[in-house]
């Protein structure tokens, strides 16, 4: 018999440590870490746990609880999983049940396991190519019919010779934004069949596969100089200028690794990215490609969980195209790691906990499995760039775009001289009406980026000022005209637009500023022929509503794309010619020390879209401040120069990256209680970390939801490991969190805050 009668066991929850169970007699052969268990903890809950260590030590606790069973007899989480699951609890400050709760989300813990059929759909027989025109052409007037069966062989990538090639029906539908309805017609019809099979062991072929791109002579050298600088280092930057086809230098490695058997990991900040680079990937090394975010569904997610876990050549994915939570996919023999769009914000989750960077966190899992990781940016973030100087990365550079197309030429517009002269028309000045209206006679595509959304950002009374604010947070309410409501943008709560002030009773209330939603609608009026559309997060709520705005400006059904944040980096269209930065002052002008690296790098990456493919595009900035040296900056797409000066004021501060950065925020539903809290942990910070210790203070939202909020900062010496310094912070917080009364606090903390 075994010793081993104990099991530590991470449960989901937010208590830091992990939970000694007895094993039953009847397991103990059976129990090993990485298996699910029911548990339970509490009066009276069950919980499902992981467990992460299986001993023979009692621990010293009366009462012991056993492990009711297990959820099934193999491990569902693998050893490098939980090394990664531990070193984000100890570095982000965080439970290892907070990151369980991230890692495997809800839905999967409970379906993980269970086999489903799933209903595949492929050719009827093998058609030649002038058999599928000839059907293809009948369907004219069944244009969805003509269009799911293109779909599917775009998809599938299926030719007169090549085998066919089966594809979950769900997949298809989705891909093809198709119907079940559609597709039934189709099957009626004899054209395709439908085939139901279990789910694993489906025996796919792949399909057609498109040799990979030959590559550009200054890509060759890249390629070259990052593969030698692997045999040394296991980061490398690659520092591209937007366009200059740093995708396809992945896709060579992607290529490299997939003959070697390993795993490739491929993270995107945005799924809005996500829509275009598999495609591209699918088209080069078929089923083998998975992508995951958080818009799948439950049964989804499980599908490409257990085939990133297996090992049967034909049914497991090699590489995975995903966002940040892609890194805690089952993974057991990872070569690469790419980064792309490294220095983006949306990598570094917020809340709730684990509040993780998954860049640096993708940088320690490649270490556990021995991969290398490639990061990529055309704007990389001042830590990697500096990284990458003092040696401890590689780096690598191109410096032109691909094909030699310049890079866009930027006019600065200005809009207070604009506004003098009365030139403006609506919120457009004369540069960015010309240059939109030269595009359009031309049937080329425009940009406009504005990262507000809504109609106004808020409304203001004429008469005396009064400008409605949202009785939860201390925050403006939004316009948003579509639904006809004032809403929040931090806890969501909504009114009516109302009729009058709620001051002074006048009726004379007026939008001010403008959001994404007023620029679609004023465009309109100026262009009344131009297509529009907007996509920002209220215009895609739905699963496929990114692949859908994608698509259509892909496919030119429409002119000019308004967009936030979202359309700003990474898209890569055909005939898009021209970019419009609204509004640049409200980017500088915000209170963070990575303000002006974010400014920048957003207007150079908006910018980015512009001339990707036959010419150099034209991007119209819109200021009231055309001398500020950021934009200036961004004229001349001078990247290193902003790095320099960023390095320098920050070296000058002591700011990251020349030190460590631990955020605590604490809030309470009470003012004067918070800032005596506050206050108190503040003052015990500074006995031990002295001038290191910056606040107590409000942050500029400081109230959200009801509670109100004080900010904490300390910066820790770069040089020395932060552990010791973490553990000091840990234990002030334990001291607050005995007082009396301090239970009805919430303390926040964030390592390396964004
Ligand atoms: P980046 O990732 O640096 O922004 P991309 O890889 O998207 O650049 O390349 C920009 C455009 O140039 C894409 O449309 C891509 O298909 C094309 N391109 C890049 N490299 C090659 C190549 N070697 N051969 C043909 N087309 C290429
Ligand atoms: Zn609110
Ligand atoms: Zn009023």
């Amino acid at each position: 018999m075994s010793n081993n009668r104990f099991a530590d066991i991470i449960l989901p929850l937010a208590v830091r440590g992990r939970f000694t169970y007895m094993i039953p007699e009847n397991l103990v052969e059976i129990v090993r870490p990485g298996m699910m268990v029911s548990v339970q903890f509490g009066s009276r809950r069950l919980y499902s746990g992981i467990v992460c260590k299986v001993h023979d030590k009692s621990p010293e606790i009366k009462n012991i609880k056993s492990i009711i069973n297990v959820r099934d007899n193999t491990s569902l989480i693998n050893k490098l999983q939980l090394t990664l699951w531990q070193w984000i609890s100890e570095y982000y400050l965080c439970s290892e049940g907070e990151v369980m709760k991230a890692a495997i989300p809800g839905e999967i813990s409970q379906n993980i396991f269970k086999p489903r059929l799933e209903t595949f759909i492929k050719l009827s027989r093998k058609y030649t190519e002038d058999e599928l025109n000839a059907i293809l052409d009948n369907l004219k007037r069944a244009p969805r019919q003509q269009e799911l069966l293109s779909s599917y062989l775009r998809i599938t990538g299926y030719a007169t010779g090549t085998e066919i090639f089966p594809i979950s029906k769900s997949a298809l539908l989705t891909e093809s934004q198709s119907s079940a309805v559609i597709l039934k017609v189709l099957v009626k019809r004899g054209i395709l069949v439908t085939d139901d099979q279990p789910v694993p062991g489906i025996p796919e072929t792949d399909g057609y596969k498109e040799p990979l791109k030959k590559l550009s002579d200054a890509q060759s050298t890249a390629w070259g100089e990052i593969k030698s600088q692997f045999r040394e280092k296991d980061i490398v930057l690659l520092h591209g200028v937007t366009s200059s086809g740093k995708t396809e230098i992945y896709i060579h490695l992607i290529e490299e690794q997939l003959k070697q058997g390993k795993q490739i990991l491929y993270l995107l900040p945005e799924i809005a990215l996500t829509t275009q680079i598999i495609d591209r990937l699918r088209r080069h090394f078929g089923a083998v490609t998975g992508i995951f975010h958080s818009r799948f569904s439950a049964h989804e997610k499980v599908e490409i969980w257990n085939r990133v876990a297996e090992n049967d050549p034909l049914y497991c994915y090699k590489l995975i195209l995903g966002v940040r939570s892609s890194l805690f996919l089952p993974f057991s023999n990872l070569g690469l790691i790419i980064v792309d769009e490294e220095h983006d914000g949306s990598y570094k989750q917020q809340d709730p906990a684990p509040r993780y960077h998954a860049r640096d966190s993708a940088i320690m899992l490649a270490s556990m499995h021995k991969a290398k990781v490639i990061l990529g940016s055309a704007t990389p973030s001042v830590e990697s760039y500096n990284n990458a100087m003092k040696g401890k990365y590689g780096l690598t550079e191109l410096k032109e775009r691909f094909g030699f197309i310049k890079l866009p030429s930027i006019i600065l517009a200005n809009t207070r001289e604009a506004y003098r002269k009365k030139l403006m028309v609506s919120n457009f000045t004369p540069e960015l009406l010309q240059a939109i209206d030269t595009a359009l006679g031309k049937d080329e595509q425009i940009i406009l980026f504005r990262n507000r959304r809504g109609f106004s950002p808020y409304i203001e009374c004429s008469e005396c000022g009064w400008i409605p604010v949202c009785v939860h947070c201390a925050v403006n309410l939004t316009y948003h005209k579509g639904i006809g409501k004032l809403v929040c943008h931090y806890c969501g709560y909504a009114i009516s637009m109302p009729s009058e002030c709620g001051n002074c009773h006048s009726s004379a209330m007026v939008t001010r500023g403008f959001g994404t939603e007023k620029i679609e609608d004023e465009i309109k009026i100026v262009f009344p022929a131009a297509r529009v559309a907007r996509m920002d997060q209220d215009t895609t709520r739905n699963k496929n509503s990114f692949n859908k705005l994608i698509r259509a400006f892909e496919e030119r059904r429409i002119d000019i794309l308004i967009g936030t944040q979202m359309i700003s980096k990474g898209l890569d269209f055909e005939n898009l010619t021209v970019v419009g930065i609204l509004n640049a002052d409200n980017l500088l002008n915000y209170p963070d020390f990575r303000a002006h690296e974010r400014s920048f790098q957003l207007m150079e990456q908006v910018s980015g879209r512009a001339g990707r493919r036959q010419k150099q595009g034209n991007v119209v900035i819109q200021t009231s401040d055309p001398a500020n040296k950021i934009i200036r900056l961004v004229l001349r797409h001078d990247y290193v120069s902003m790095f320099r000066i960023q390095a320098e004021e920050r070296m000058a501060f002591n700011y990251p990256p020349f030190c460590r950065m631990v955020k605590i925020s604490i809030k309470h539903r009470d003012r004067a209680q918070l800032n005596y809290y506050s206050d108190t942990l503040g003052r015990d910070l500074k006995a031990i970390f002295g001038k290191r210790v910056l606040g107590p203070e409000s942050p500029v939202i400081s109230q959200v939801q009801s509670w109100y909020i004080k900010t904490i900062l300390i910066k820790i010496e770069r040089e020395k490991p932060p552990a010791r310094a973490k553990h000091l912070i840990i234990e002030a917080i334990d001291r607050l969190e005995k007082e009396k009364g301090a239970s009805a606090l919430k303390i926040i903390l964030d390592v390396d805050p964004y």
